[in-house]
């Protein structure tokens, strides 16, 4: 589903992803843990083309990414993401936060967009707030609707940018949960988490980057049980 080789990505002079490669196949479920600045982000990033890299190859799905004839709204279509902040339109409510991608890229009728927002918003355990604004709206259930935003356009791959770290901590459990029972569902999805629990149960492989680069790749006993890397060592010593 996802293939990155060789990956180079500069801000200015300062490289931030040195020859980062990775496959990521169909329905797997990755987590990446790694320190601050290490490149996750702009990593996550790189696979909707919200950053460009400089040097590389990336294909998602049907898409070179890297192409710059690459179809951008489509490749987005197909990818989505879920941020920190949870950027949902203020003016707008749950519901409406959620029709309206489908409805515009998609051309879908409304009515049918709405069936299915409502579906959607039942499996995020938010059937009531349809019509709630999201300032009425607590962090951990702004970023429920940001999910079922994301799931309104079936994207084949989603990409979560640490979902819980804007969270209040009584809000990470019921975001995670939901998180989780989107695992293996018939999609791929790519989480950047500081949640070592929950990378932990829910990821097939995690990946730990470093300083740009991906240092270790394994399986969640692998990296937490048995990390190989002294770098991987240091970082679960500190968080652990
Ligand atoms: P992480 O998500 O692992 O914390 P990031 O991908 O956000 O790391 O950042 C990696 C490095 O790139 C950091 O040194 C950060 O300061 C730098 N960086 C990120 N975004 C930008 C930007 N838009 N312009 C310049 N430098 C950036
Ligand atoms: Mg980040």
């Amino acid at each position: 589903m996802i293939r990155v080789e060789k990956l180079n990505k500069y801000f200015g002079k300062k490289q931030v992803l040195k020859d980062v490669s990775c496959e990521i196949k169909d329905n797997e479920v990755i987590c990446i843990i790694g320190p601050s600045g290490s490149g996750k982000s702009t990593f996550l990033r790189c696979l909707n083309a919200l950053e460009k890299a400089q040097e590389g190859v990336i294909e998602v799905d049907t898409f070179q990414v890297h192409d710059p004839k690459a179809n951008l709204n489509e490749l987005r279509s197909h990818v989505g993401m879920v941020f920190q902040r949870f950027n949902l339109f203020p003016h707008m409510t749950a519901l409406e936060n959620i029709c309206l991608a489908p409805e515009i890229v998609k051309g879908q009728s409304k009515a049918e967009v709405e069936v299915k927002a409502k579906e959607l918003l039942k499996r995020v355990g938010l059937e009531d707030k349809a019509g709630s604004y999201p300032n009425e709206l607590s962090g951990g259930q702004q970023q429920r609707v940001a999910i079922a935003r994301a799931l309104a356009m079936d994207p084949h791959v989603i990409l979560f940018d640490e979902p819980t770290s804007a969270l209040d901590p009584e809000m990470v459990g019921e975001v995670l949960e939901v998180i989780k029972s989107l695992a293996h569902s018939g999609r791929t999805m790519v989480v950047v988490t500081h949640e070592m629990g929950f990378a932990r149960q829910v990821s097939d492989r995690v990946f730990f980057m470093d300083q740009g680069q991906i240092v270790e790749v394994g399986s969640p006993s692998q990296i937490f049980d048995h990390p190989k890397t002294d770098r991987t060592k240091s970082f679960l010593s500190k968080i652990l």
